[in-house]
C-alpha cells in the first residue's frame, strides 16, 4: 500500500509508533495475554497507565504544583459546560472572545446558564484574524479564550494574561505544540484528538484552590472536585484512548519535548506558509500575524483550476486537505505527528500545479 499523507483537521494523525504500540496492547497488553480493552480500570496495569499519563502531562508542560490534571469524557463541547458550572456564579457573567466556531459554541451555553459578555470578535471578518486591543471590565467571573482556531486557521500568539481575571482556554488544537505558561490558567482542556490521542478523552489541567468557589449547585459529574477527589476514576474512565494519550506523550518527551516540538512545528508552518505566499496560484485566508501553525488554511486564485489541483494532491497520497465548508478551498491540519515529508510532498503538488500552470499561459 502506498503511504498516505494525513492532514485531517480531527480525528486527526498519531505518530506511527504510537499506532503500532497501541495496535500490540489490543491483542496483548503487557504481556497479560489480555487485552487493553477488557481489563479493569483499578487493574495495577492501568492504574500505572494513568499515573504515568498524568505525571508525563505535569512534566512536559512543566504543570505547577496545586493544578490537577484530569483525564475526562464528554469531548471539549462538554468543557463549554464545565467551564460555566465551575466558574461562574448564578448571577455571574462569562467573558468570551469570539473568534471562531468553537468559541461561538461556548459562548452560546454561558447565554443560556448566565449572562455573557463577548468582549471581542472578529467575526466581522469570517474570523480570519484575532481581535487585539480590547479591555476586560473587572466584574467578570473569568475570560474564556481560544488558542487556535481549528476551522479558521488563527491562533493566538500573545496570551492575554490577566492579573486580576481567571483565565480558561480551550487549547483543544494546539495543546503540547508550544510553550505555555500553565500559571497564567485557572483552566485549560482539551480534546484528545488533534494533538494526543483518538477521540474519547478530554485532558483538563485546573487550578484546585479555584474550585467550588462559586454560588451554583454543580450535578456530580460536571463538578471537576469530583474527579479532581478521585484522579480521574470517579467513574470508568476513556481506558483506551488514555492509554494511547499516554504513548503519545511518550513519544514526544523521548524526543525532546515541547522545545523541540515548537522547533519542528514552525519549520513545517514556515514551509508551506512560504509556498502559500510565493506561489501565485495560492493565497492564505488568515492574518498574517495571527496564523496558525497547526491549521492553515488557503485558497486558489483561480477556482477554474480547482480540478487540476485536486487531482495533483490525490495522487500524490494526501488525505484530508479539503477546507471546512465555512471558509472553503483548503485546510491543510499539521499537528505535532505531522511528517515535516508529508508537508514538502504537499508543497511539491502546489509548485507541480504552477508549472504546469505556467507551460499554459506561455
Ligand atoms: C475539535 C475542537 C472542539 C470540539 O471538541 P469535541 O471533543 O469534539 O467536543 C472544541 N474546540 C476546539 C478548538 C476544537 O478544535
Amino acid at each position: 500500500m502506498s503511504k498516505v499523507h494525513n492532514f485531517s483537521a480531527g480525528p486527526s494523525i498519531l505518530n506511527q509508533e504510537v499506532i503500532n504500540q497501541a495496535s500490540k496492547a489490543v491483542a496483548n497488553f503487557n504481556n497479560l495475554n489480555l487485552s487493553i480493552l477488557e481489563i479493569s480500570h483499578r487493574s495495577k496495569d492501568f492504574v500505572a497507565v494513568m499515573d504515568n499519563a498524568v505525571a508525563l502531562v505535569k512534566e512536559i508542560l512543566n504543570v505547577p504544583e496545586g493544578y490537577s490534571v484530569l483525564f475526562l469524557q464528554g469531548g471539549a463541547s462538554t468543557g463549554f459546560l464545565k467551564t460555566i458550572l465551575n466558574f461562574m456564579n448564578e448571577n455571574g457573567t462569562g467573558a468570551y472572545l469570539n473568534t471562531g466556531a468553537w468559541s461561538k459554541k461556548a459562548l452560546k451555553e454561558a447565554e443560556k446558564l448566565g449572562k455573557l459578555n463577548v468582549i471581542a470578535s472578529s467575526e466581522d471578518k469570517n474570523f480570519n484574524y484575532i481581535p487585539k486591543g480590547y479591555t476586560l471590565p473587572s466584574d467578570v467571573d473569568y475570560f474564556h479564550i481560544t488558542t487556535n482556531n481549528t476551522i479558521f486557521g488563527t491562533q493566538i500568539k500573545d496570551i492575554p494574561t490577566q492579573d486580576n481575571t481567571l483565565l480558561i482556554a480551550d487549547m483543544s488544537s494546539d495543546i503540547f505544540s508550544r510553550k505555555i505558561n500553565v500559571s497564567d490558567y485557572a483552566m485549560i482542556y482539551a480534546g484528545a484528538q488533534k494533538n494526543l490521542g483518538p477521540a474519547g478523552t478530554t485532558l483538563y489541567i485546573v487550578k484546585d484552590d479555584l474550585l467550588g468557589k462559586t454560588d451554583r449547585t454543580i450535578p456530580t459529574m460536571l463538578d471537576l472536585r469530583t474527579h479532581a477527589a478521585k484522579g480521574s476514576m470517579f467513574n470508568t474512565p476513556p481506558v483506551y484512548p488514555i492509554y494511547v494519550s499516554m504513548l503519545t506523550l511518550e513519544w514526544l518527551k523521548a524526543n525532546g519535548g515541547i522545545e523541540w516540538i515548537e522547533k519542528v512545528n514552525q519549520e513545517k508552518a514556515d514551509l508551506i506558509y512560504n509556498e502559500i505566499d510565493s506561489n501565485p496560484l495560492f493565497e492564505g485566508t488568515a492574518a498574517k500575524e495571527d496564523r496558525s501553525n497547526m491549521n492553515v488554511t488557503f485558497v486558489l486564485t483561480n477556482e477554474d483550476i480547482k480540478e487540476d489541483f485536486d487531482a495533483l494532491w490525490k495522487t500524490a497520497g494526501i488525505s484530508g486537505i479539503n477546507g471546512h465548508r465555512d471558509v472553503g478551498g483548503y485546510r491543510a491540519s499539521i499537528y505535532n505527528a505531522m511528517p515535516i515529508e508529508s508537508i514538502q510532498v504537499l508543497v511539491n503538488t502546489m509548485k507541480q500545479l504552477a508549472n504546469k500552470y505556467d507551460l499554459v499561459n506561455n
